[in-house]
This record gives C-alpha cells, structure tokens and sequence, in this order.
C-alpha cells in the first residue's frame, strides 16, 4: 500500500499527480469580512479565475484551499482550524487583506487572532483590500509551488526579522484634571412640528406618572423617558403593552460619573402609529457595582440584547436566564472590552539590528 503512494508521490506518477493538484484547486472560502467582495470579484466574469484552474467550492471536506477573506476572531479561530482539519490531504492555505496579517484596523482588538497562528498558511495577499489581481497571483504561485515541489516561489516578501517582546500591562492614568461635567439641556428641536409625539408623551406622562424622573422628545418620533433603576421594572411594566419589543439595549460608560448609562429602546410591531416610534428608557447605574433587574419577562427580545451588555460592559442583569455565563464572546476572550479603561497588553515590536 505504502509503496503504491510513493509511486503517486515521488514516483512515476507524481508528474500526474502534481499536474491535477495544480489545475483543481477548489478554495472554500472563509468570508468574514469586506475582503469577500474582492474574491467575488476575481472569480466574476471580470477577472474569471475559473479559467486559472481554480473554482470555488462549498463544502469543506472536498476542497484543498482555504481562502481566508477577512478578520479571524477567537470564535472563529475554531471554525477555521476545524474547517482546515476536515479538508483531505494536500491542503492550503491563503490570508487575503490586512486583517489576516496583523489584524488590519483590528490590530488592536480584543478579540482578534491571527490566521497564521491556527493553521499554516502558504501566501499572504497584502492589502486593505488586496486586488483580485493580488488573490490570482498568490493562487497563481501556488500552483507553481505545486508544480515545482518548492517552498519559495514567484512572490517573495522582503524577510525583516521581528521580535516580539511584552512590556508590563499600562492602563492610562485618569488625567489629573478633569473637565467640570457639560451641561446637558435636551429640549425639543425647534425644526420638529411632531402633534402625535406630543400627544403620546402625554400620555406617557399620565400612565408612568412619578416613575418616570423626566419625558422629552428628542427628535421626530424619538422619546426618552429618564427612570431611577428601582422603578425600571414597574417602568417596563406598564410600558409593554404599547411597545411590545425592545430593539436595542446600549450601555454608555460615563467614566467622569463612575457610571454606566443603560438605555432599553422600544417600539412597536402591532400598532401603525407606533411603528416608526423610538422611545428610549434610560437609567444610571454606578459601575462599582453595575446590577440591573433583567426587564426579559416584559420584553423576550431583551433577553440576548443584555446578555450582549453584559459581555461587553460587565452590566449584570439580575433575572437574565443566561445567568452570569458569557454568550457572545470566546471564554479565552479578556473581560469587559468595551469599558473605556479596557486595555490590552501592549506589545512592542523591534527590529532585531535596531536594539
Ligand atoms: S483587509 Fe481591509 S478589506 Fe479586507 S477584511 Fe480587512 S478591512 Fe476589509
């Protein structure tokens, strides 16, 4: 058996061999970002890599190139590894774009991987975004690099020997003096003739009565309702019925307040008038210890809005059926990347002869 693959391999057979891998590359494509219009592109009518030998396949396990196009995330880093280990021997791999060298206007995200650093990955096609004329020359050399047997082919990239060191994690000291807070006045823009909004907030006032601090419209077909955090609840209680979803749930971190500004906007589905109503209920809660009630039993689709919050801010929603698990992001993921005084590890690169 193993002596019928050498002949295949080095064999007489390899020529053969070696011409049908070169002219049946089928990349599966990993599009995770903008660079996937770029593929699309070189495999148009425009630019037709199909006639380089080269058609883009679906399915993982009958293909033998992975064009990665985009940003790898550590949630994704798992897909990529697993869609690689899945591919039949031999298998390549391509990086298109920025993002896949070094992160791209990424490089400094939280969340970010490198493709090189979960599978071994052939050429690089720099650029942000790289031309379809780089991603068929970098398949281009490949199947020279199949054809010749070679590690080093056609595109050579000048080899500048980095080391990689780490320097002790810096937070960014608060400035020494800080700014008095803005006065913040909300008031009705003078260019919004809105009667329905008017009405409704007089009934919103009528209906929340003091569980509400303060009504305003902000703009056409936009409310705010300002609530303490104890009668957010009772809030969302009398409020549910009129609106019955929740379409976004933000968190603002007010770093000169020591607080967290949580908004729940709702709107409705069922009711014509209400539909292209945004009414926003905000309340402050203070980030030393940043804990809500969950408003999920008034509203379901509030449900993964705040477990995405508390991902990303540490806002804990007491009720959440998700508990204190994480659910958007990869467990390895540092906490709380959206605070302000998040920060990564820093990481210095130098030149070796620059020391
Ligand atoms: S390299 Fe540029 S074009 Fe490609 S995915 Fe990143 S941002 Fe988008």
């Amino acid at each position: 058996m193993s002596k019928s693959i050498d002949i295949v391999r080095s064999g007489i057979l390899a020529p053969i061999k070696k011409w049908g891998t070169k002219w049946s590359l089928w990349p599966v494509h990993l599009v995770t970002a903008c660079c996937g219009a770029e593929l699309a592109h070189a495999f148009a009518s425009g630019y037709d890599g199909e006639r380089i030998g080269a058609l883009n396949y679906g399915i993982a396990r009958q293909t033998n190139v992975i064009i990665v196009e985009g940003a790898i995330t550590r949630k994704m880093a798992k897909v990529l590894r697993i869609t690689w280990e899945q591919m039949p021997d031999p298998k390549f791999v391509i990086v298109m774009g920025a993002c896949g060298l070094k992160g791209g206007l990424f490089w400094n995200g939280y969340h970010l991987v490198r493709p090189s650093e979960v599978v071994p990955v052939e050429y690089f096609i720099p650029g942000c975004p790289p031309t379809p004329e780089g991603l068929l020359r970098g398949i281009r050399s490949l199947q020279d690099k199949i054809w010749e047997g070679k590690e080093k082919n056609s595109i050579e990239f000048k080899k500048v020997e980095l080391e990689r060191r780490k320097i002790e994690r810096k937070i960014p000291s608060p400035p020494k003096i800080v700014a008095k807070n803005p006065f913040i006045k909300i008031d009705v823009p003078k260019d919004v003739d809105w009667t329905f909004g008017n009405k409704l907030v007089g009934e919103l006032k009528e209906n929340l009565g003091n569980l509400a601090e303060r009504i305003t419209i902000t703009g056409k077909n936009r409310i705010c309702i300002k609530v303490n955090p104890e009668n957010l609840q009772k809030v969302a209680a009398k409020l549910k019925d009129k609106f019955d979803h929740v379409k976004s749930v933000n968190v603002i971190d007010v770093t000169y307040d020591n607080s967290f500004i949580v908004e729940y906007v709702v709107s409705s589905y069922s009711d014509k008038e209400l539909m292209p109503v945004l009414v926003t209920i905000a309340t402050k809660v203070s980030k030393s210890n940043p804990k809500l009630p969950s408003l999920h039993k008034y509203w379901i689709s509030a449900d993964y809005l705040e477990r995405e919050m508390q991902d990303l801010f540490g806002v804990i929603f007491e009720g959440n059926p998700w508990g204190n698990r994480r659910f958007l992001i990869d467990p390895s993921t540092p906490e709380y990347p959206l605070r302000k005084d998040f920060k990564l590890e820093e990481e210095v690169y130098v030149r070796g002869d620059q020391e």
